[in-house]
């Protein structure tokens, strides 16, 4: 018997050279980078470039990063796991205990409770105010305060926030201003050139919008505020996977047309369903009747995005009634989806509040949000309108 020398399968042999390059970026899950030597690798940290352990960064989140910054006329944006992890590694990076943080009194649930429960079980103290309300907002900054975090349509109520009014009330007080823009989007509002110091996303709803990819961002201009909140992304291990990434970048892709798409059919679905006689309010920024809808058209540049919420008669029945009516919209918390998703707020976000409470919000049994997809204008509007109609008692 001929010996034949011991090879090894686990030795990586590299990847097959070729003078033309693959259109499509590649998707890149090595969680470790090798260097020619420690000189390199000392170079390597020193200028901050290049990859050694996908913790502190990897090709397919700096090219997500990049694309969203263009969007957000941001540089060297920061992507995090999650949504809630941007929001999270921005209070991680920039709090300590005895801080005051103000929050907007309508955020997403989960904001709501890292304000409320989290950040005072590690020493910060929280508040809220509201948004659409720059003088009671004003009323509410304390001495210590650091930092507002605000959302520039509030969810499900769709209210828009006094931004020019909270912006330079943060810039006056020497607060830092948080704008978590995932509902706005880039597309209707950009946080930076209006004189935020920080934007965040929710990447996982409008921007990525095939609901298979969990991922977060967040960008500032200050360079140093920029290195604290990276710091504690890669400390906290708030990082993103090489794969989500890679898919929500080929989302980000169509992220115009598909919100375009959307909003048309928005407007024209909030018009379809303000004339149906079961519906008591429809809420649409560009309408007439919306609360805030001078200030709207003003912000957003006339535009109203893909969200929309309703009030149905008849309670909580009438609601049954109409998500059992409409099985091919999908009845689930979630937003931004290529497909239309409907939510109902009292059995889901805003279930925690008591009725008394969800009233005052004016969040009823028969209050519905819907985000709507990129399916057929006409297809979704027939589709509704049955729904609607079927609820009538
Ligand atoms: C969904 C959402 C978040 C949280 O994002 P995740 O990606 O689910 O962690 C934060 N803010 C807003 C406004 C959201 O809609």
């Amino acid at each position: 018997m001929t010996k034949t020398p011991p090879t090894s399968i686990v030795r990586r042999t590299g990847w097959p050279t070729s003078v033309s390059r693959p259109v499509v970026t590649p998707l890149q899950p090595s969680v470790v980078y090798a260097s020619p030597d420690p000189d390199a690798l000392d170079a390597q940290y020193m200028e901050k470039s290049g990859y050694t352990y996908a913790r502190e960064g990897h090709p397919n989140a700096e090219v997500l990063a990049q694309k969203i910054d263009m969007l957000e006329g941001a540089k060297n944006g920061i992507i995090t796991g999650s949504g809630m992890s941007a929001i999270g590694a921005v209070f991680l990076g920039l709090l300590k205990a005895g801080d005051h943080v103000l929050g907007g009194d309508q955020l997403y649930g989960r904001s709501l409770r890292l304000m409320t429960q989290d950040l005072p079980r590690l020493g910060m103290t929280t508040s809220f105010a509201d948004p659409t309300d720059v003088a009671a907002m004003r009323a509410a900054i304390r001495p210590e305060t650091r930092m507002i975090l605000v959302e520039v349509m509030s969810n499900p109520t769709i209210r828009v926030a006094d931004m020019e009014g909270i912006t330079a009330l943060a810039q006056e007080k020497g607060v830092l201003l948080v704008v978590d823009n995932t509902f706005t989007t880039p597309r209707l509002y950009r946080p930076l050139d209006a004189g935020a110091d920080i934007v965040v996303h929710s990447v996982t709803k409008l921007l990525a919008g095939h609901s298979d990819a969990t991922l977060g961002y967040v960008a500032t201009r200050d360079p140093d505020l920029r290195t604290k909140i990276n710091d504690a992304n890669v400390t906290w291990g708030l990082t993103p996977s090489p794969f989500d990434c890679w898919l929500a970048e080929r989302g980000l892709h169509s992220f115009d047309l598909r919100l375009d798409r959307a909003e048309a059919t928005a407007g024209k679905l909030a018009e379809a369903l303000a004339g149906l006689p079961q519906i008591s309010r429809v809420i649409y920024p560009t309408r007439p009747d919306h609360p805030d809808h001078n200030r709207a058209m003003g912000l957003l540049g006339g535009r109203g995005g893909n969200m929309l919420s309703f009030e149905l008669k008849g309670g909580r029945a009438a609601a049954n009634a109409l998500t059992r009516a409409a099985p091919e919209i999908a009845f689930a918390p979630t937003l931004g989806d290529v497909g239309t998703t409907l939510s109902h707020p009292a059995s889901s976000s805003h279930r925690g509040l008591t009725p008394e409470g969800r009233a005052a919000l004016g969040i009823s049994e028969g209050f519905f949000r819907v985000s709507v997809g990129i399916e057929d204008a006409g297809l979704l509007i027939a589709e509704m309108t049955k729904a609607v109609a079927a609820t009538k008692s």
